[in-house]
């Protein structure tokens, strides 16, 4: 059958894609309406051939920019070869996988995972039974702390301590053993520590709250009460990890380390579902033989992929990229906006521009973003998140910044 090549056939067959989406799909989410057929770095084009700038990278899974040629050189090449053996016999490439992971973030002990909410739940199980087996807690009592407004994934378990109602409502009775505290607020987890707390789960930034920077020294202050309590302090890295803030981990902008680190996500530069739980050797070791695990947690398409999407991120300068490109970003974002603009926030190329409540909405900037070329996400009503892939180069900065611009003069 011959692809529509004529607009007007390409839009029916747009509008009949998306009928067919919502007639079949569940509703849960609510896309703009652009039907992507095709990547190439930071750029993707629609089934009717127009080109946009991505400017959500999926969330940050796409740090390495779309289809990225090395990547997708080691996908092709070891589906051709092996991708899945389960955890019941051992493959050639899960051993590398650790050896070059472990090496880049200085952990000892990694466990492999698929999705990040797969990771944050592993995390969750292997910090409680440390909290019985090592720290001593009486069986039963391990308490997690996290803080509101956080976004750690979509399970039972997750969804069980958000304060997002939309998130929460509706698919309770969720487990116990979870204390929420403000996001911020190092007097709060102090405290809200007893004797039976097991972890505080936090992200460094939070990415789905509006990209949350917390006050200076927070973090200097929370890895201190995390050690001087015996609690593990686990960092999902997720959004915020592999690049994204500018930094490999975005906790080397707070000058601490996590004793449990979660990333996804870019892991595998979007091609693959691929996530890991990063520790030192006492939290993991807690988990022997039978007590967890994942059918596809460490294959080795997923390794062969991570492998290449981990040496394009650290070989080609994209941390360093994401740094200088977000300084520039953010200053020129900052200058603009006819008075639309509330607040600039954010490190390297995790970017968020805050509109005044009268402006008129995050989504209706995003749609006129979208008229201009440019795709990006709205959250919390009056933010717009930026977040280009970190192989974004000056010149499509300037190209963006010379769409947005009017987009947030006509706000104001
Ligand atoms: C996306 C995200 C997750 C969940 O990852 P999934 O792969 O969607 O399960 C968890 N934590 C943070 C901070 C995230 O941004």
């Amino acid at each position: 059958m011959n692809t529509a090549t004529s607009p007007g056939m390409s839009r029916t067959r747009s509008a009949d894609l998306i009928e067919l989406e919502h007639s079949l799909g569940a509703h849960n989410y609510k896309p703009l309406d652009v039907v992507l057929t095709r990547g190439e770095r930071v750029w993707v084009w629609d089934i009717d051939g127009d080109r946009y700038l991505d400017c959500l990278s999926a969330y940050s899974a796409v740090n390495q920019g779309h289809c990225h040629p090395r990547i997708l050189a080691a996908m092709v090449e070891q589906a051709g070869k092996l991708t899945l053996t389960s955890r019941a016999f051992r493959n050639d490439q899960l051993a590398l996988f650790y050896e070059e992971l472990a090496a880049l973030t200085r952990s000892h002990k990694i466990l492999p995972m698929n999705s990040g909410a797969e990771a944050v739940e592993s995390a969750i199980k292997a910090v409680r039974k440390w909290g019985y087996e090592v720290k001593g807690v009486p069986e039963g009592q391990a308490e997690i702390i996290v803080c509101s407004d956080n976004f750690h994934g979509r399970t039972i378990g997750i969804v069980g301590f958000s304060t997002d109602p939309d998130a929460r409502g509706g698919f309770g009775p969720f487990p116990a053993g979870f204390r929420v505290i403000p996001f911020g607020d190092a007097d709060a987890l102090e405290a809200a520590i007893t004797p039976n707390t097991v972890g505080f789960l936090v992200e460094p930034i939070q990415g789905e709250a509006g990209v949350i920077i917390p006050p200076a020294g927070y973090f200097r202050r929370v890895r201190e009460l995390c050690t001087a309590n015996g609690v593990t302090l686990i960092l999902d890295e997720i959004q915020t990890g592999l690049g994204r803030t500018g930094r490999l981990l975005a906790e080397e902008h707070e000058g601490i380390e996590a004793d449990v680190t979660l990333i996804g996500k870019a892991l595998s530069g979007g091609f693959y579902p691929v996530s890991a739980v990063l520790s030192n050797t006492e939290v993991l070791g807690v988990l022997k033989p039978g007590q967890h695990g994942s059918t596809f947690g460490g294959n080795p398409l997923a390794c062969a992929v991570a492998r290449a999407a981990l040496k394009a991120l650290t070989e080609e300068d994209m941390i360093g990229n994401s740094a200088g490109q977000g300084a520039y970003f953010k200053h020129h974002l900052e200058g603009m906006g006819g008075g639309a603009v509330r607040e600039v926030r954010g490190r390297g190329l995790m970017l968020a521009v805050e509109l005044h409540p009268e402006a008129g909405g995050a989504r209706r900037a995003c749609e006129a973003l979208r008229a201009r070329g440019i795709l990006a996400k709205d959250t919390h009503g009056h933010t717009i998140r930026l977040a280009p892939p970190l192989v974004i180069t000056r010149d499509e900065i300037d190209w963006a910044l010379e769409r947005i611009e009017p987009v947030l003069a006509a706000l104001g």
